[in-house]
C-alpha cells in the first residue's frame, strides 16, 4: 500500500475509534432484539419451508410478520416477497391507507425519486395518487435542512389524513433523521393534529439506532429487503410495519380485498429472510463503519463529505463532493473493479431517466440493485457528488475505498 495511505488509514481507524465502539453496542442491542423476536415466535426449521399455489395457512410466512412487528415496535407487519422494490411497500402502503379526497403532507421536503412518480410530482403515470383523486402537499425543509415542523402543523388541514417523514436524505442534500429528532416531530404533530396518522419511509434506516419509528409513535412504516433488514442475503421483497388496521388496509392492495394478509405464496423466500434478517444488524453495522471510513479517508483526500466522518448516522448513506468529474468518474469505476461481481466492468456516465445530466452507477453485487452492497453512483454534474452506500463487510470496505484512493493518486 501507497504509504500516505497508509497513514490515513491508521489514523482513520485511531480517530474512528469511539464511534465503532458505539455502533458496536447498538449491533449488540439490535442483535439482541433480533434474536428475542426469533425465540419468542418459536421459530423452528419448518417456517424456513415456503409455500406455493395460494400460499394459504403458510405458518413461516406468518411467523415473519410478527417477528418483524416485534423488532420494529409495531402490532402487525407484512413481509413478502411479492413486494417489487420498497417503492412498492411504501406504494401499498399509502394507497391501502388513503381514499379519494384525503390529502397527504409530505412533512420532510421533497419525497425520494421514485415516490414523486408515485403520488404525481413528476410527470403524470398512468395510476398515481393524482389520478386517484388524492393530492400530495410538499413542506419545504428549514434553512438547516431539517423538517420545519411549525410549517408542517400550518399546513395539515381537515382533509390532510397521513403525514410522511422520509427517513433517509435518499440522495437529497439534507441531513437525515435521527430517532430522537424523529420522536419529536410526531409528538408534536400529533399534539396539534389528533386526526393525522404518521407514515415513516424507514428505508436505508432499518438498525442504524437501538430504535425504530414503531418504538417512537409512528403508526405505519415500509422499506425494502434488499437493503437493511435483508442483510444482503434476501433476494427481493419488501415490508410494511405498524398498527394492524393500517397493515390490514395494505395487505388489500398487494393482493386483494378480501385475500389481504391471508394468501400469497413463499416460495424459496423464507429462509433467505429470516437468514438475512438475522444477520442484518451486523452487516449494517459494518456499512455503517464503511461509511464513516469512506469519509474520513476522502476527507484527508482533500475532499467534501457528508454527512462529515465523525456524524453519527441514522442511515447508510455516504455522499462525497468530488469537485470535479475526473475524481468522480475514477472513484466509482474503481469501487465497480473492486467489487466480487463484475469487477471487469467498467461503468461509464449515461442518461437516466429522472435526471438532467448523465449519470454514472457502479455496482458490482450478488442481488441486482441491491444498495445493501457496496455501491456508488450520483448525477455527474456540479458539485460531482457520488453517494456511497452499503457493503456486505467493513472489510471489503476498507479494501475498496484504499484501493479507489491509490487509483486516483495513480
Ligand atoms: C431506496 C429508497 C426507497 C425505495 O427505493 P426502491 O429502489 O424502490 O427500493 C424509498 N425511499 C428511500 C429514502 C430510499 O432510500
Amino acid at each position: 500500500m501507497n504509504t500516505v495511505i497508509q497513514q490515513w488509514n491508521d489514523e482513520t481507524l485511531e480517530e474512528l475509534q469511539h464511534i465503532y465502539k458505539q455502533i458496536d453496542i447498538v449491533c449488540e442491542q439490535n442483535q439482541a432484539k433480533v434474536l428475542d423476536a426469533y425465540q419468542a415466535e418459536s421459530i423452528s426449521s419448518y417456517h424456513l419451508n415456503g409455500s406455493d399455489g395460494y400460499g394459504y395457512d403458510d405458518e413461516g410466512r406468518d411467523a415473519l410478520g410478527r417477528v418483524y412487528a416485534r423488532i420494529f415496535g409495531t402490532e402487525a407487519a407484512i413481509v413478502r416477497p411479492q413486494f417489487v422494490s420498497g417503492t412498492h411497500a411504501i406504494t401499498a402502503a399509502l394507497f391501502g391507507n388513503l381514499r379519494p379526497g384525503d390529502e397527504l403532507v409530505y412533512a420532510s421536503g421533497e419525497p425520494y425519486a421514485t415516490m414523486k412518480e408515485v403520488v404525481g410530482l413528476n410527470g403524470d403515470q398512468a395510476g398515481n395518487f393524482k389520478q386517484y383523486g388524492m393530492t400530495t402537499k410538499v413542506v419545504p425543509l428549514d434553512d438547516t435542512g431539517r423538517v420545519d415542523v411549525a410549517l408542517v402543523n400550518d399546513t395539515i388541514t381537515a382533509k390532510t389524513k397521513w403525514v410522511v417523514l422520509q427517513r433517509s436524505c435518499g440522495y437529497d442534500d439534507r441531513p437525515s433523521i435521527s430517532i430522537e429528532e424523529m420522536k419529536y416531530q410526531i409528538q408534536s404533530i400529533k399534539a396539534r393534529h389528533g386526526h393525522v396518522h404518521i407514515f415513516v419511509d424507514n428505508c436505508y434506516g432499518e438498525f442504524a439506532e437501538e430504535l425504530e419509528p414503531g418504538h417512537i409513535g409512528a403508526d405505519l412504516l415500509a422499506g425494502s429487503l434488499i437493503k437493511n433488514p435483508g442483510g444482503g442475503i434476501t433476494k427481493t421483497g419488501g415490508y410494511i410495519a405498524g398498527k394492524e388496521s393500517f397493515v390490514v388496509q395494505a395487505s388489500a392492495r398487494l393482493a386483494a380485498p378480501g385475500i389481504g394478509m391471508e394468501a400469497g405464496a413463499t416460495g424459496a423466500f423464507l429462509q433467505d429472510a429470516y437468514h438475512g434478517l438475522f444477520i442484518a444488524p451486523t452487516v449494517v453495522a459494518d456499512a455503517i463503519k464503511g461509511a464513516h471510513y469512506t469519509a474520513s479517508m476522502l476527507e484527508k483526500a482533500g475532499y467534501e463529505t457528508t454527512p462529515s466522518s465523525t456524524t453519527r448516522r441514522t442511515d447508510l448513506i455516504q455522499a462525497v463532493q468530488f469537485g470535479n468529474a475526473e475524481d468522480m468518474i475514477s472513484f466509482c469505476q474503481s469501487i465497480q473493479h473492486h467489487s466480487p461481481i463484475d469487477a471487469k466492468a467498467t461503468p461509464i456516465p449515461g442518461p437516466l431517466p429522472g435526471y438532467d445530466g448523465d449519470v454514472i452507477m457502479a455496482a458490482g453485487t450478488f442481488v441486482l440493485g441491491a444498495s445493501i452492497e457496496l455501491s456508488a453512483d450520483g448525477p455527474v454534474a456540479p458539485p460531482y457528488t457520488a453517494y456511497v452506500q452499503g457493503g456486505l463487510t467493513f472489510a471489503h470496505c476498507k479494501v475498496a475505498i484504499r484501493r479507489a484512493l491509490q487509483s486516483m493518486i495513480d
